[in-house]
């Protein structure tokens, strides 16, 4: 237990379905995928979101999956536009024409966040596994534009679209988004089952980080770009979900309510599900949430690192897959006895010659390699 009261979260990440029209090897989602019979309904989706709004609660996420699969989407966002609760929309994009972004607009959406799987219609066709897909990416990047809806393209760097940084950049502007996120995968989920085939090399990271430093200083005030280091060859760890339990959680379509994405590998966790307890309570008692909350379950090097209430040590789940033990410290960090082992993982992945996926699909990762 936590010695001291949690402050309250300032966001949600709702993952309203498991459903994809793609197939991203790297996907966010767990390996066993809810399929729709498991999904919450609109009344309890907006339960949640109504009691997210009491709770203070500034922006919610709507994320998947994919979201817009969901038919009661423009329902969602006007609940939480009722409440006055900032709503983003993460999605791939593919089927979004423009009248489903004027009903979103219509209901309240505040923001689009769009993923490109390359910045090349072949290279998104093969990470997505799906024929034309870039091209209505481009259409639905237009309609949010015209709905004039704010937008940020979202781009997941690894080995075989990391050549396209600067691509990337050309595309962000040529539809006039706003901001730009390039975020190097996180190898959990779908990406840690296929890092041998996504690990990039760590001169083109190096090269990455020059190409998107230069790019933020010439296009100041024109374009924002947001950068997601690759953890693997970074020095420290990044405060997963800015901490765990500390100003963020996400919910899973069936109503499973976790700190971050992942939680659900460390297999001590037991989660509550929001369509049957109260959001505070959860945020406020959920042993899941207070496991790693705050700096109290440190062991060393964290515990008298000064550095333990800024990244809070890394990412649980990441060390649970790389160490065995989410108490630990996360691997990625410099500091940790196993980082030498990470950084050797990393190498031999990015020269491994590995090159089929594993699509993220029901059943695949089941399925032998
Ligand atoms: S990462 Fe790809 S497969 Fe996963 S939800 Fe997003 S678009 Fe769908
Ligand atoms: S030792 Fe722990 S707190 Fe210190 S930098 Fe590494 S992960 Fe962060």
């Amino acid at each position: 237990m936590n010695e001291t009261e949690p402050g309250l979260p300032i966001g949600i990440l709702a993952e309203l379905t498991h459903r994809c029209t793609l197939q991203c090897a790297y996907c966010s989602n767990p390996l066993e995928l809810l399929k729709a019979d498991r999904e919450l309904g609109t009344a309890e989706w907006i339960s949640i979101f109504e009691q997210a709004a009491d709770l203070g609660i500034l922006q919610v996420h709507l994320s998947g999956g994919e979201p817009t699969l969901r038919r009661d989407l423009p329902d969602l966002v006007a609940a939480l536009a009722r409440r006055g609760v900032y709503s983003n929309l993460i999605t791939a994009g593919v089927g979004v024409d423009g009248p489903t972004v004027e009903r979103l607009a219509a209901a309240g959406l505040d923001h689009v966040q769009l993923s490109f799987q390359g910045a090349r219609s072949e290279t998104t066709e093969l990470i997505g596994r799906l024929r034309g897909a870039h091209e209505r990416k481009l259409a639905a990047a237009r309609a949010v534009r015209e709905a004039g809806l704010p937008l940020t393209v979202n781009a997941p760097i690894h080995r075989r679209n990391i050549d396209e940084v600067e691509l990337f950049i050309e595309l962000a502007l040529d539809l006039g988004a706003e901001r730009l996120e390039i975020a190097n995968v996180q190898y959990y989920g779908w990406a840690l089952l296929n890092r041998a085939a996504l690990m990039p090399p760590r001169e083109a990271v190096e090269r990455q980080i020059e190409i998107v430093e230069a790019a933020r200083a010439a296009l100041r005030g024109v374009l924002a770009i947001d950068f997601v280091a690759p953890d693997y060859y970074a020095r420290y760890p990044k405060a997963c979900m800015g901490g765990w339990a500390r100003d963020a959680f996400m919910i899973t379509p069936d109503g499973t309510a976790m700190p971050c994405h992942a939680a659900s590998t460390i297999p001590h966790l037991v989660f509550d599900n929001a369509a049957r307890t109260p959001l505070e309570a959860i945020w406020r008692r959920s042993p899941a949430f207070e496991a790693y909350r705050g700096t109290a379950w440190m062991k060393d090097p964290c515990r008298s690192c000064d550095r333990r209430e800024i990244d809070f040590g890394g990412c649980r789940c990441q060390a649970m897959a790389l160490a065995g033990d989410p108490a630990a410290t996360d691997p990625a960090c410099s500091l940790s006895p196993l980082h030498g082992r990470v950084l050797q993982l990393a190498e031999g992945d990015a020269a491994s010659e590995v090159e089929t996926f594993r699509y993220r699909r029901i059943g695949a990762a089941a399925e032998p390699a």
